[in-house]
């Protein structure tokens, strides 16, 4: 049997015309002799009736105490969805199944909103395909060993894609998108952002960890760890999108190998910079600033620790509780709030000589202050106010000449 997964984003099953394109491809790949297995999100995007946000509001938000129905509430998105895109499938002629996640054979542990997939037990998905019919798995959510219901968190519609990849040893996972496939930048702030060809598991992990959000970095993970091939594509369109495997050198234009620096550019909104300053008498207060963010459940990063102190980031959601924490231990910390973190990523960076230099100077000449930098072998980090995000964005897509050519 030669299995093909094809997951549909939330903008691929919001209207009866966009799951009649995404129809014709299962259709497409039915006819080219593939078992089907599609896994479909909520319908829409926050705002739209029966989107994961518009459910989950359905609650005020002191009021989710029980972590598990939470995960009850969540899980109706996609079992709408998945029902709803069923029915319009069995109208062409084509024999179907919905499962949802638990009836799909995905396991999950126990920590409700955030679970991880433990096992996936294929034998029912199987037991469907091997009479024809196209299974519709709703994405994002699984059963623990006792039956209860857990959904994976954010993008956990990508990773129950690429797991029962993994599990069905499937040729392709296909994820269909509102964009055309992986681009050297968000379509949303780079109107020349240029589809790439074809990136590696790697590439798209550090895109995607650096604030790409076309796909889910665990789900990137899982895929890698079979070697099973990712094509991000839009379901508007035949194009091929983008291909991800363990391949590199294999993004081709016009029959030319481009020998790339950077491979794309990302951006993370709404992050605040902290700063303490040692004063004397402190001693070891760069230790202890860390261990208190940790002991408070904050999350910290962009971590610069030197003589004079501390700079870092936190999420601008984290910003009141990291200040009374800081306020309480003696500290005045300064604060920049509303930042972005802005990000050139690529592998060709690693031990090339001037690229920082080069980026300083697309965002210095934009008049752009850069708060921050940092880097490792692959990505080079820029803390910029969130009112340059965008204009830092273009200027290094432009010194880069990432442009469509
Ligand atoms: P879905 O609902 O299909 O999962 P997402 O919103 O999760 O869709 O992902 C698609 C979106 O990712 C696009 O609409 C685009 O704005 C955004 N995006 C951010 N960075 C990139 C990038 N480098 N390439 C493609 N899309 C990107
Ligand atoms: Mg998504």
């Amino acid at each position: 049997m030669r299995i093909l997964v094809q997951k549909f984003g939330g903008t691929s099953v919001a209207t009866r015309e966009i799951r009649e394109q995404a129809i014709e491809h299962i259709m497409e790949a039915k006819s080219l002799g593939y078992s089907v297995v599609v896994v479909v999100s909520a319908m829409g995007r926050k705002g739209d009736p029966y989107a994961t946000d518009s459910l989950l509001s359905l609650i005020d938000e002191q009021d989710r105490t029980s972590r598990r129905e939470v995960d009850l509430l969540m899980s109706c998105g996609e079992l709408i969805s998945g029902v709803v895109f069923a029915a319009q499938l069995r109208a062409h002629g084509v024999e179907t199944t919905v499962l949802n996640g638990g009836q799909a054979g995905i396991t999950t542990n126990d920590d409700f909103s955030r679970a991880q997939i433990m096992t996936i037990n294929p034998k029912r998905i199987l037991q469907e395909l091997e009479h024809d019919r196209v299974v519709i798995v709703t994405g994002f959510q699984g059963w623990t060993k006792d039956y209860e219901t857990t959904t994976l968190g954010r993008g956990g519609s990508d990773t129950t894609a690429t797991a029962l990849g993994v599990a069905l040893d499937a040729e392709v996972v296909d994820i269909f998108t509102d964009v055309e496939g992986i681009m050297t930048a968000d379509p949303r702030i780079v109107d020349d952002a240029r589809r790439l060809r074809a990136v590696t598991y790697s590439e798209i992990c550090n895109l995607a960890y650096q604030g790409a959000k076309v796909i889910h970095p665990r789900a990137v993970e899982i895929a890698m760890q079979k070697n099973i091939p990712i094509r991000v594509r839009a379901t508007s369109s035949k194009d091929e999108g983008t291909l991800v495997t363990s391949q590199t050198g294999t993004d081709r234009i016009e029959g030319e190998l481009r020998d790339q620096l950077v491979t794309g550019i990302t951006q993370t909104a709404n992050v605040t910079q902290i700063k303490v300053f040692a004063e004397p008498g402190m001693s070891g207060m760069q230790l202890k600033v860390f261990q208190a963010m940790a002991a408070n459940g904050i999350s910290v990063d962009f971590i610069n620790v030197n003589p004079r102190g501390v700079a870092y980031t936190v999420s601008d959601n984290d910003t009141d509780k990291a200040l009374r924490v800081l306020e309480d231990m003696g500290y005045r910390p300064e604060v920049t709030r509303g930042c972005a973190k802005v990000s050139a990523v690529g592998a060709g960076i690693a031990g090339v000589p001037g690229v920082m230099a080069l980026i300083l100077d697309a965002i210095t000449s934009e008049g752009i202050e850069i708060l921050q930098s940092a880097d490792s072998h692959t990505t080079i980090w820029c803390l910029v106010r969130g009112d340059d995000m965008a204009r830092a964005v273009r200027a290094l897509h432009n010194k880069f000449e990432l442009h469509a050519l």
